[in-house]
């Protein structure tokens, strides 16, 4: 998995094709994530209570993570991520790599 909470990333399939937006959920068991206020699904509520109206609300559904990719907080640009290991003093630590600029991106 190269996209981790917070990433910001875009949009490659679906009715918001195009769009960025950051990465509220991942859902890795199924391979899916969850983008904040995209691929919005609407969800009816029924009233609780008597006397209550029914709600609808909206909520980004959750989507395959292969329709996104991760937008590079450093060059800006769509990227796919390579990984980089460097040894530290506290052993190695893995690095996510922009393709586009050779940043770090974590
Ligand atoms: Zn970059």
């Amino acid at each position: 998995m190269n996209i981790k909470k917070g990433d910001k990333v875009i949009i490659l399939a679906g009715k918001d094709q195009g769009k960025t937006g950051k990465v509220l959920q991942i859902f890795t068991d199924r391979n899916r994530v969850s983008v904040e206020g995209l691929n919005l699904s609407i969800k009816h509520m029924r009233p609780r209570r008597q006397g209550e109206k029914g709600q609808r609300i909206e909520f980004p559904a959750a989507m395959n993570i292969s329709n996104v990719m991760l937008v590079c907080p450093k060059c800006s640009k769509p990227t796919r991520i390579g990984h980089q290991t460097n040894e530290g003093s506290k052993g190695k630590k893995k690095f996510r790599v922009c393709k586009k600029c050779d940043q770090v991106v974590d």
